[in-house]
């Protein structure tokens, strides 16, 4: 049981006998508060991988014979699966790509560079990630587009009423994180998608850090597009979404060619003649990771059974909880992002005074405490904040605990006090 239910009163989740359904934890004893990077594995993923590989395995779409048919079966299966995550109207719009950085650039290059001229604007932010932002300057470069970055505000929220300034006719693109992998700041994607679409721009959301973390529901926030990562959500690594609506998908030209990717091929009169195939396999070229994919579907259900609400709140308690422990370092450290755990996810940002954050990092890797320092793949907003080293981040996620935070604390304490 991995929810606590008391009388009628549900707890909120046991992180304690989640921890159980993770082979890792009994491997290792390491405090592990690099969520954000990558996430471990349930046993039911990395055994649904093995079944795969075990008793099945064969590729898809190709074969008349029962592995064949199965392998298919199961791997259009986990399209289905991963459409009622994020509640898509229909499992032909979830194409599976490796990651979130693909499907981006998918976006960029079947949608951004056929469509964009030097007269469009691009709005994005200056807390995006990296893959939220080089892909729209390739585009920029190539079309003559231009890039807009909106601002953050002192608080480390959006800067709303400066994404409105920045809005016009021109634009063509709203391309959004839903969460700042470096500030845990929660952005306002309807209100962003409502306003985009009121200047007939599209929104791209980046829900690398969201839709592992809370529900995303891509109708009810009235978005275009959606990329995540599996490896970011207990799924394996080099799987990913991305979700278009239909009519958009279906309108844009195949990112990369190959097998699987069409339908039928002529050559006539010295020419080549080629016939997209249906979604989602327009978009997915080659023999795709279908283990991956089985694996990813898997660690949806997981997550679904013990309900995205709960890991939601539970990590708000956590947040809550880290925050005011930190605080009680005072002139000690700085911590970057909102204060109000309702306005963030598990993600804090730090620096402890004068300690470069690689140092900080490998300290408290002594403590036996997994955190993550530098730029994040977000040096912008490293330079908008004045943090030329970078920064610590500790990322949380359903199986983390209170007395894990506690020892956070304890191992950050010790070293301000010997490195003051
Ligand atoms: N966007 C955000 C907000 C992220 O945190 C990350 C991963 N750090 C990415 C995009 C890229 O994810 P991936 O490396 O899985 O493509």
């Amino acid at each position: 049981m991995n929810v606590v239910i008391i009388g009628e009163k549900r707890m909120g989740l046991d992180p304690y006998s989640i921890k159980k359904d993770f082979p890792i934890f009994s491997h290792t004893d390491i405090i592990y508060l690099d969520n954000a990077a990558t996430t471990h594995k349930p046993r039911v993923v990395v055994e649904a991988i093995k079944r795969f590989y075990e008793e099945y395995n064969a590729n898809i779409h190709r074969g008349l014979h029962e592995l064949s048919q199965k392998a298919s079966e199961a791997y259009e299966n986990a399209h289905e699966v991963l459409s009622k995550f994020i509640n898509a109207r229909d499992w032909r719009e979830v194409v599976f790509t490796r990651n979130t950085t693909e499907g981006i650039n998918l976006v960029a290059y079947s949608w951004g560079l056929r469509n964009l001229k030097p007269d469009d604007e691009i709005v994005t932010t200056i807390m995006d990630h990296h893959s939220n932002l080089i892909p729209w300057y390739l585009v920029s470069k190539n079309t003559g587009a231009k890039l807009k970055l909106v601002r953050i505000r002192n608080d480390g929220t959006l800067d709303y009423q400066h994404f409105e300034s920045l809005l016009s006719d021109k634009t063509r693109l709203v391309a959004v994180t839903m969460m700042s992998n470096v500030l845990g700041t929660i952005v306002d994607v309807r209100y962003l998608a409502r306003k985009a679409h009121s200047v007939d721009a599209l929104i791209l959301v980046d829900g690398a850090q969201s839709v592992p973390h809370m529900p995303v529901d891509v109708r009810e926030l009235e978005i275009d597009f959606l990329a995540f990562s599996g490896h970011k959500m207990l799924g394996p690594t080099g799987i990913g979404v991305l979700w278009g609506r239909k009519d958009l998908l279906e309108e844009m030209e195949p990112f990369l060619g190959g097998g699987d990717m069409i339908r039928a091929v002529h050559w006539r009169e010295g020419k080549i003649e080629a016939i997209w195939n249906n979604l989602p396999w327009k978009f997915e070229a080659g023999t795709p990771h279908i283990a991956g994919g089985i694996g990813l579907a898997e660690a949806a259900r997981y997550l679904q059974k013990i309900g995205l609400d709960e890991i939601r709140n539970h990590e708000k308690k956590l947040t809550k909880y880290a925050l005011k422990r930190l605080s009680e370092l005072g002139e000690k450290i700085q911590v970057y992002g909102p204060l109000d755990p309702e306005k963030r996810g598990g993600i804090i940002s730090f620096n402890l005074s004068k300690l470069n954050p690689h140092v900080t990092a490998t300290l408290l890797d002594s403590y036996r405490i997994a955190v993550r320092s530098g730029f994040h793949c977000a040096q912008p907003l490293h330079e908008y904040l004045g943090l030329k080293e970078g920064s610590v981040r500790a990322s949380f996620y359903l199986y983390n605990t209170f007395e894990e935070i506690d020892k956070l604390f304890k191992a950050l304490n010790e070293i301000s006090e010997n490195f003051p």
